[in-house]
């Protein structure tokens, strides 16, 4: 079998692995298999490359090659191994950006190789070379708006940058202006490509990048990851067109589809526009948010005990800060001793929990808390009246009552956990700050609301300890 013949059947394997990668992703009991079947399919699909290119290049390439797949890897992985479960958000981002950055400097190859020797001398076939220019004005851009775009992601989700969103004046009319410049650049470049247009091309789409995402608030976040994800699946396959490599054009068109089915789901999920979201807030006017006032009732571990002494029906929703405290095992622990004693405990989550999608299953899978108890929000919210006692946990905007009573709020028309019709509800967070959103929770000063300050962890441990 020839080498290109051995690279074509690997190339199918690898393939095939990223479409059972994806489906055993989409189900809580099958992740772990998706996992293993997407390392496999990207393990073949680099040694497959790295052999064939082996047999094309000089030694001192191939040594190039080595040395990327080695320390590349070798980053990846310990990156990967020291990641705590709440950077995972931005290292996610930043991977974005690398896809974004690789396209933009394959397109960037593809424009160089062809101007090294003229258009007469290249490789392309001169009907092609049109052709070659959309491909690589189109790789160019879709890989600049997702480096910029992911940058501006990271830093949001890092607390580097305010998830505040940044509202130019006439911002929709600037990204619409963007779209029209790229297309007239592309024009051009097609006619005569220039080192000029090129250069034009690039910083448009880094600055468009850049201000899409910089656009949306907080509350949105989500969405913009999965669309980034989305993104950096069409750059690879944009890239995959300019290199010729058929495997880069299938697995990156299904990183692009499924990323833009998931936020389509995200965009539902949270009663968004899709189109608006990822026309970086095209049509979402700001409002004012109400102001929130009052009191607000502290309570110790020992008051919360006796509450779930009494209760006979529990609902967990937990949030963000339950991943920063770590408390998912002290949480689990707590279910456990409750249902030991009879008490009916299930969990709420919210499709927007955490920094990440799923955020919330992965941390209670972990601490081994029964799949059958984790309900989804819709799942839960009509049982929530009849609930004796709500615990949430670092949760904040995903049970904020705004977004349902407050049409100025920047979360209003997002779908809540309803936890205020509870009997009770005890919120375990540090302070009285705002969640990622940056809203102001009146949740925290309802008369059936009791605050218990501190990280969760160690209070939820108190909790068991009293009981
Ligand atoms: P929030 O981010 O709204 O709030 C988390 C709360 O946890 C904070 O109010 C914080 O309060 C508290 N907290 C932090 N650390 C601790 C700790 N150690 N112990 C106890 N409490 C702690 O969380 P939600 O999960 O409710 O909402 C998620 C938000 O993130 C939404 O706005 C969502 O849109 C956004 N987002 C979600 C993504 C996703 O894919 N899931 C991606 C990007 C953004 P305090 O500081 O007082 O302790």
């Amino acid at each position: 079998m020839s080498p290109e013949a051995a690279a074509t059947a690997a190339y199918i394997v690898a393939a095939l692995l990223t479409v059972m990668s994806l489906a055993g992703l989409s189900k809580h009991e099958t992740a772990r298999n998706g996992v293993v079947y997407g390392i496999a399919g990207m393990t073949v699909a680099l040694v497959a490359t790295v052999v064939l290119a082996a047999g094309s290049l000089e030694a001192g390439a191939v040594a190039l090659l080595v040395a990327g797949f080695v320390i590349g890897g070798g980053i990846g992985l310990w990156r990967a191994r020291v990641v705590e479960m709440t950077g995972m958000p931005e290292l996610i981002a930043l991977l974005h950006s690398f896809v974004g950055l690789a396209a933009v400097l394959v397109g960037w190859n593809g424009y160089l190789e062809v101007e090294a020797v003229g258009a007469a001398q290249t490789t392309v076939a001169p009907e092609l070379l049109g052709i070659h220019s959309v491909e690589v004005g189109v790789g160019v851009f879709i890989g600049a708006v997702t480096f910029t775009g992911s940058i501006v992601a990271y830093g949001k989700l890092s607390g580097r940058m305010k998830s505040r969103p940044l509202t130019l004046p006439g911002k929709n009319a600037l990204n619409l202006g963007a779209l029209v410049a790229f297309a007239a650049l592309t024009v051009a470049f097609v006619v005569a490509p220039s080192l000029g247009v090129m250069i034009a091309i690039t910083a448009v789409a880094l600055a468009l990048g850049w201000h899409l995402v910089a656009s949306i608030g907080g509350g949105d976040m989500p969405v913009v990851v999965s669309m980034l994800n989305s993104y950096s699946g069409w750059a690879a396959a944009a890239s995959g067109f300019l290199l010729d490599n058929t495997l880069l054009i299938v697995t990156g068109a299904l990183v692009g589809s499924s990323g833009a089915y998931l936020s389509y789901v995200m965009c539902q999920a949270m009663n968004r526009s899709f189109i608006s979201v990822i026309a970086g807030g095209f049509g979402v006017e700001s409002g004012t948010a109400a102001a929130v006032e009052g009191e607000h009732r502290e309570v110790g571990a020992d008051e919360v005990a006796e509450m779930l002494r009494e209760a006979s029906s529990v609902v967990i929703t937990p949030g963000y800060g339950m991943a920063v405290a770590q408390a998912q095992y002290p949480v689990a622990d707590l279910t456990r001793k409750l249902r030991d004693k009879g008490v009916e405990v299930r969990f709420g989550i919210h499709p927007v929990a955490g920094r990440l999608p799923g955020h919330m299953n992965v941390l209670l899978a972990e601490a081994k808390v029964p799949y059958d108890i984790v309900l989804e929000m819709d799942e839960i919210n009509d049982d929530l009246a009849s609930t004796s006692v709500v615990l949430v946990i670092g949760a904040n905007d995903t049970v904020n009552p705004a977004a349902m009573e407050d049409p100025g709020s920047p979360i209003a028309g997002m779908p809540v956990l309803r936890v205020w019709e509870a009997k009770n509800v005890v919120v375990f967070k540090r302070s009285m700050a705002v969640g990622y959103a940056g809203v102001q929770n009146p949740l925290f000063f309802r008369e059936n609301t009791s605050m218990i300050f501190g990280d969760a962890k160690n209070r939820v441990e108190d909790i068991l300890a009293a009981l």
